[in-house]
């Protein structure tokens, strides 16, 4: 089981990258465009970039409590909540494995909706829990039943809005529905700044709610690891206790401060993103689902994920072929919204090999 686990984190670290793709094809790395990973297409913030720089003589020293405070304080004031509403974590992923450590003992439930984000899954089979599966409805929703699904053994759901591969967004009656249980309720909002809803505010009302939020996306700071999560004082409490001294490097907190400053960036990403969003799902002459996020979710019927995909390498472009994430088709890919001239190559590359 552990094997297996590596090699799933292994598959998840690795994706495709464009020296593997470049090699294997003999293509140009400059030429290759990557489109598989929810990054932003439009690169890293200036002014993080700057403050990168300017902070780099300090690395020597540990990270201040003062430096992790600090970034909380801008979270806090974006979000119109307080410092002990936010805790930081290497990246949303680091987030969830310290909620593992505060919430699962072996042999728990966690019930997770499918298609989504497979680390939920993957964390969950390492703590020796058990994903419970429940699948989505026809328009990936939740199902209207799903508070049945929850018994005694169930500890945590992980729900994800706009949701990873799919793009739609959760219903608050339904958010609020499952929250009345007593289950820890983890609401993945990774995507969120390039939707129209947020419900990191149902924190205030209730105490079974962490908001998972990231610089990964809309704020271009993959490669840095930083993860916010927004929560209340009692389980940012906890979460002191079980999550490691210094989670995010300088650099890292410097670049996060700087990017929540950095408004042009982020306002010209997510302008970019909703415009070039729409064009794909306009001209790709295939099935595309509506998206709230940075993607977009296509059933490629009559045509095989996995040929499609490998199609598409061959002409250096690198997209998600779906079929092994639990819920999805052998027709589902995922395509990252890229540059202008990214997308528009893709939506030829996808007319030439679909053409009958
Ligand atoms: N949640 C979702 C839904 C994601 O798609 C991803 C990354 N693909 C993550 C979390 C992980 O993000 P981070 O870089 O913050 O660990």
């Amino acid at each position: 089981e552990m094997n297996k686990i590596a090699r799933e984190i292994d598959e998840y670290q690795r994706g495709k990258t464009k020296d593997e793709i470049a090699e294997k094809y003999n293509l140009n790395p400059t030429e290759i465009v990557s489109l598989a990973s929810n990054e932003n297409s439009y690169g890293p913030p200036p002014k993080s970039i700057q403050a990168i720089k300017e902070n780099a003589d300090r690395v020597y020293r540990y990270p201040s409590p003062k430096d992790a405070d600090r970034i909380r304080n801008e979270i806090a004031s974006k979000t119109k909540l307080d410092i002990d509403n936010v805790v930081l974590g290497t990246g949303s992923d680091g987030i969830m494995e310290s909620l593992m450590k505060m919430y699962i003992e072996p042999g728990d439930q966690v019930l997770i909706p499918t298609p989504t984000f497979s680390y939920y899954t993957l964390l969950t089979k390492i703590y020796k829990a058990e994903p419970k599966h429940i699948e989505r409805d026809q328009n990936y929703n939740i199902p209207e039943n799903i508070t049945e699904k929850i018994d005694s053994k169930t500890k945590i759901i992980f729900l994800c809005s706009p949701n990873n591969p799919t793009g739609n967004t959760i219903d608050r009656e339904k958010l609020k529905q499952i929250l009345e249980k007593d289950i820890l309720v983890v609401l993945d909002e990774a995507y969120v700044e390039f939707a129209d809803q947020t419900h990191a505010q149902l924190i205030k009302k209730h105490d079974n709610l962490v908001v998972l939020r990231t610089f990964s996306k809309a704020y271009g700071l993959a490669g840095l690891r930083i993860g916010y999560a927004l929560t209340t004082p009692q389980i940012t409490k906890k979460y002191k206790a079980v999550s490691p001294p210094f989670p995010l490097a300088i650099p890292s907190i410097e670049a996060a401060i700087a990017a929540l400053n950095d408004k042009k960036h982020l306002e010209k990403t997510i302008q970019k993103t909703r415009r070039e969003r729409k064009r794909l799902q306009k001209e790709i002459p295939l099935k595309t689902y509506p998206s709230q996020g940075n993607y977009i979710f296509i059933d490629a019927s009559p045509h095989k994920a996995t040929k499609l995909t490998e199609k598409l390498m061959q002409k250096g472009i690198i997209v998600r072929d779906c079929t092994p994430i639990p819920g999805c088709k052998d027709t589902n890919i995922r395509i990252t919204v890229g540059k202008p001239r990214e997308n528009t190559k893709t939506i030829q590359a996808i007319k030439k090999i679909t053409k009958k």
